[in-house]
């Protein structure tokens, strides 16, 4: 499927939809992504997309994927990689709920309708570690019975459920695999997830709100390493598969910090604040299916990752990014 006509990346202004559209177009593939964000009223948006913008091979459609008539879009496409949602664990509590369903849920839903009818063969969908609810003392592994403790991983479970159910159907022709995503970092991080508050912390010299005890583990996965699982999930011989995306090894929030500290070899202020509803204690990826059935393998480390991750946010002007706030360890 790769190198051959069209692929549609729905959440393309996003963090990893938009690096997953770079990687594609660097590879020969029409890229039509689709994402309700105003690139030209929204900043993070418009910086996620500004790569891709002026490439002769992509088109950006921006709208709302609840109301999107997708026929269109779909017509050529060979796969689609389902990114967009809504993330964000502590965000998910109370009215926000019902955006979360929509989002994440009823648009999967449409989605999967629009593939079958428009006979695209394969989906790729974004799923997430916080399925899970944590890790219970080992790695996490697909067959595992899952208990989020969000409503963001309910709504998560749900869409990946929804689409195995699709890809079972005997009379359909497109077959899903969905990525459980574990905590990804790099480059255009969202603003609100714990690697890059850390850096922008060290940038600034502003105080960082650490929730919790900062003993709370999580498997960061650089998002070079998530494109190129999801790249590879596009061909995977698969009708209807679950498949972890984890960087290989879990660190504590405290460790982060130090390695902030040496990366950067600056200091600021931490400031302590609860524990968060929903907010998992570790979570770590067992990788075994993910290494057998798209061949992948995570090869960069955290602190690697993080020094690029620095890099590009030294490259930046201190104004374009958000400032710090409250560091937690969201899982996605
Ligand atoms: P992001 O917020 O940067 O990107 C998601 C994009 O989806 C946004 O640009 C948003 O505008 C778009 N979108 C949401 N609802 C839409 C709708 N109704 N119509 C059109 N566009 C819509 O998030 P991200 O971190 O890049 O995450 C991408 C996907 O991966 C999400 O599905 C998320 O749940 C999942 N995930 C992310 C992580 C992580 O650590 N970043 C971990 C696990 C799973």
């Amino acid at each position: 499927m790769i190198g051959s006509t069209q692929a549609v990346v729905t959440g393309v202004a996003g963090f990893i939809g938009s690096h997953l559209a770079e990687s594609l177009l660097g590879r020969g593939v029409r890229v039509v992504g689709i994402d309700r964000r105003p690139v030209a009223r929204d900043p993070v948006a418009a910086r996620n997309v500004a790569s891709l913008a002026t490439h002769p091979e992509f088109r950006l459609v921006e709208a709302d994927l609840a109301g999107l008539d997708l026929a269109p879009y779909l017509a050529d496409a060979s796969v689609v990689y389902h990114l967009a949602g809504l993330p964000g664990v502590r965000s998910s509590w109370g009215e926000s709920f019902a955006d979360y369903l929509t989002c994440n849920v009823l648009v999967t839903q449409r989605l999967l309708d629009a593939c079958a009818a428009a006979r695209v063969p394969r989906m790729v969908l974004a799923s997430s570690s916080s399925v899970y609810g944590g890790a219970a003392g080992r790695p996490s592994r697909e067959g595992d019975l899952p208990t989020p403790l969000s409503p963001y991983g309910v709504t998560k479970l749900a869409a990946e459920r929804l689409a195995l159910a699709h890809a079972r159907r005997v009379d359909t022709p497109t077959s899903v695999v969905a990525l459980r995503y574990f905590t990804v970092y790099g480059p255009r991080q969202r603003p609100d997830m714990a690697i890059g508050r850390v850096l922008r912390a060290a940038r600034t010299g502003r105080p960082l709100h650490l929730y919790g005890d900062g003993l709370q583990r999580r498997d960061f996965t650089y998002v070079g390493d998530v494109v190129a699982a999801t790249l590879a999930a596009a061909t995977a011989p698969a009708r209807d598969e679950v498949v972890n995306v984890g960087g290989g090894s879990n660190v504590s929030m405290l460790e982060v910090l130090d390695r902030a500290a040496e990366i950067t070899g600056r200091d600021f202020p931490v400031r302590r604040e609860a524990r968060q509803p929903g907010d998992v204690e570790a979570t770590l990826a067992d990788l075994a299916k993910a290494r057998d059935l798209l061949g992948y393998q995570p090869v960069i480390s955290l602190a690697d990752g993080m020094r690029l991750q620095w890099k590009w946010l030294l490259s930046r002007e201190p104004d374009d990014e958000p400032a710090p706030g409250t560091l937690g360890a969201t899982a996605g």
